[in-house]
């Protein structure tokens, strides 16, 4: 096998796609009774008995959806299948299969494939799911990852943006903006890097917001506390874009208008002591920051009781009312600001 001398890494060419797609295979192995049919054929095939199929799939590209000057290879692969999976749990469904497609550039060698497959690996295993199939393809521009989710739900299980009632109480899992402010710290260090700042990069204190960006998890464990206790959300959306747009769609589509409450708005300590050292509202970044993958759903008001007393990490942080209403979040003194969907830019924040 031809070895890259210098870097003793392996030419994907020297390989060959057919070779290279069974060495990724062998890292991966399903265990899932509904996978019939795992990677080596056209197609996977996979069986529900008695289940809704939900299949979601999304999109990364390097230069808009990550940077490899900072994000380890292991640790998008992890990310890419957690973000995947998190948009099937955000239905209240179980993921069960992913297919993974990779566009690779000249750049990278099969040991940088093995090492996203590494955590891919990682998070299929953490997660109980098959990777059943993909596609590979040479890339003229960077890496590309393609990542699609396959899961279960009964049917009358199944939760939607949609079921909001005008009273529902909104409530959110974990804690907001730790993603976005640890991507600050990252961009930060970067520009150190490149001899753009002088400020030294200081990690050390920061581990939480680093780790939200970099190794985040899907909320499978309020999906499985909430089937236990028979709390079913009358409608949910997972928290990828930053909460306020997250709130709009769950609105839009509920046909309701909503109510958030500033002071009730999760965020962690760390969140905070790095959006002060860098002067950035941690409000902002809460609203607007993205890559959460926290839970936002709604429940009827008399399931007030059962929330508090059964469901930890979720917090009441506002309602659901008419549309006529409008979505509006409430500051302490009792201002109404207008919830807007604006994605935050990373170099908005860049200065
Ligand atoms: P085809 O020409 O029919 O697309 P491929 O040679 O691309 O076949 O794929 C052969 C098998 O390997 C299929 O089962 C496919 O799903 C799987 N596969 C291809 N690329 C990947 C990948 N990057 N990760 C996982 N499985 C893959
Ligand atoms: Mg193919």
């Amino acid at each position: 096998m031809h070895k890259n001398a210098a870097m003793q890494k392996t030419d994907i060419a020297s390989l060959g796609e057919f070779n290279l797609i069974e060495r990724l295979a062998t890292l991966v192995e399903c265990a899932q009774p509904s996978t019939v049919k795992g990677i080596g054929d056209d197609a996977a095939v996979v069986r529900y008995e008695q289940a809704e199929t939900l299949v979601s799939t999304e999109l990364w590209l390097e230069g808009v959806h990550f940077d490899l000057t900072y994000t380890p290879l292991k640790h998008l692969g992890y990310k890419t299948v957690v973000a995947g999976i998190s948009d099937i749990y955000a239905m209240n469904a179980t993921p069960r299969q992913i297919l993974l497609s990779i566009g690779v550039s000249k750049r990278f060698f099969v040991e940088d494939l093995e090492a996203i497959y590494a955590g891919v690996k990682a998070a299929c295993a953490r997660y109980g799911l098959d990777l059943v199939g993909g596609d590979t393809a040479p890339s003229m521009t960077g890496m590309t990852i393609g990542i699609t989710v396959i899961g279960e739900a009964p049917h009358d299980k199944i939760v939607y943006r949609s079921g909001g009632k005008k009273t529902d109480l909104l409530c959110l899992t974990g804690n907001l903006g730790a993603a976005y402010m640890g991507l600050q710290l990252l961009e930060r260090e970067k520009r150190v890097f490149e001899g753009h700042s002088r400020k030294q990069p200081q990690f050390q204190g920061f581990e939480y917001i680093l780790e939200r960006y970099l190794k985040p998890e899907a909320r499978k464990d309020i999906i499985d506390a909430m089937a236990a206790i028979n709390l079913r959300p009358t409608a949910m959306i997972d928290v990828s874009d930053g909460l306020a747009s997250e709130v709009l769609h769950l609105c839009r589509q509920s046909q309701c208008g909503a109510r958030i409450y500033l002071e009730r708005l999760p965020i962690a300590a760390e969140t905070f002591r790095m959006a002060d050292e860098i002067q950035i509202d941690a409000v902002t970044a809460a609203l607007h920051g993205g890559d959460d993958y926290e839970l936002l759903f709604t429940v009827p008001l008399s399931s007030y009781d059962t929330l508090r007393k059964d469901l930890q990490n979720v917090d009441i942080i506002g309602h659901l009312c008419d549309a006529s209403e409008g979505a509006f979040l409430i500051t302490p003194d009792n201002q109404a600001v207008e919830l807007r969907a604006q994605g935050w830019k990373k170099d908005e924040a860049d200065a």
